[in-house]
């Protein structure tokens, strides 16, 4: 059974390419975070090396060693911390070594079963060399082995390495599919499940990291109460959270695209209690504090300010100065 919820479309090309032997040498799965793409990875890794009939089935050996990340034909490389060259500071990155150490494995034959998997988990944070080197491996595939770069900035990538892969793009899901999965597969009490299905994007991986750790909730929230303040804050107390924002950036485009993100679902509940769409909003656990903030605002004050985080979030991702940026948007604010 395929681990993934939603994503039908994408599922069934895959299983037709392994039923009809046409899977490609080498894939991109780009998705924002936590949309599923290790999950669906892992899944076509256990399609391609299960001992069941129904592949993958999820319980065989295979399929468990997988799962648990010991199987000797399925390598994950994430980014790793490494010195930057002058020593002065370290940067998370995957290295060239990482992608030798890869090119390496794969001129061997695979050891258990008949099929290599390479996951290149964050490929928009391969060093410059670690890249083209990829690209030589993309350009002569090796025998037996399926090479899939799993993306959230997929724009940071090199237009030569998405040119020779298959392109997936997984999109967040719908909130009832997520609700539904929540309470079957997870055993979450209805209530609980919609708010996190709400919460999370569309993006299930959020979710359930949420129901085992209380903290990625909490931390959410904090993010939250403090792009809420801001309305509040002078000049001053704004501009810092833009310098900080783009110090963030430089370290971590993906993390500062969902503080953007997150404070942009406020911004769209206020709109939809504005309009008398309550029930329709994000935030349902701040019902009382968006019924509040709503009569404050007029509805241009509140469709201006969604319109300026997305086109920070546009330009943040076109390569613009990200603290010139930042600091535009803190300055369209409405009081
Ligand atoms: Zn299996």
């Amino acid at each position: 059974m395929w681990q993934v919820i939603g994503q039908t479309k994408i599922v069934n090309s895959l299983r037709r390419s392994l039923a009809d032997g046409r899977l490609s040498h080498a894939y991109l799965l780009a998705g924002p975070q936590h949309v599923g793409k290790m999950t669906l990875a892992i899944t076509l890794a256990q399609a391609l090396n299960c001992l069941s009939e129904d592949k993958p089935c999820g319980e065989c050996p295979s399929c468990r060693r997988i799962a648990s990340g010991k199987h000797s034909d399925v390598q994950v490389i994430g980014r790793a911390e490494t010195e930057t060259r002058r020593g002065s500071s370290v940067r998370k990155e995957i290295s060239i070594d990482q992608i030798r150490e890869m090119q390496h494995n794969v001129s061997l034959k695979p050891y258990e079963g008949d099929h290599r998997l390479i996951i290149i988990d964050g490929a928009e944070h391969m060093s410059e060399e670690a890249a083209n080197s990829l690209l030589k491996t993309l350009e002569e595939p090796p025998p037996s082995t399926t090479i899939i770069l799993l993306a959230a900035d997929e724009g940071l990538l090199l237009p030569t390495i998405v040119s020779r892969c298959q392109r997936l793009r997984l999109s967040p899901q719908p909130v009832g599919t997520l609700t539904q999965a929540l309470v079957e597969r997870w055993g979450v009490s209805g209530e609980r499940a919609d708010l996190l299905a709400r919460l999370c994007h569309g993006c299930i991986g959020w979710a359930i990291r949420a129901i085992h750790n209380e903290k990625a909730l909490a931390k959410r929230s904090e993010h939250m109460d403090s792009l809420i303040s801001l309305s509040r804050g002078d000049v001053s107390e704004r501009f810092a959270v833009a310098a900080q924002l783009a110090t963030q950036f430089g370290k971590d485009r993906a993390s500062v695209r969902e503080r953007l993100e997150l404070w942009l679902t406020w911004w769209q509940d206020l709109l939809l209690v504005k309009n008398g769409c309550g029930e329709f909003i994000t935030n349902m656990n701040r019902r009382e504090a968006l019924q509040q903030a709503a009569a404050q605002y007029s509805l241009s004050a509140i469709s201006g300010m969604i319109r300026s985080i997305r086109e920070t979030i546009q330009q943040l991702e076109q390569n613009a100065n990200p603290r010139l940026a930042l600091e535009v948007l803190m300055l369209d604010i409405p009081h």
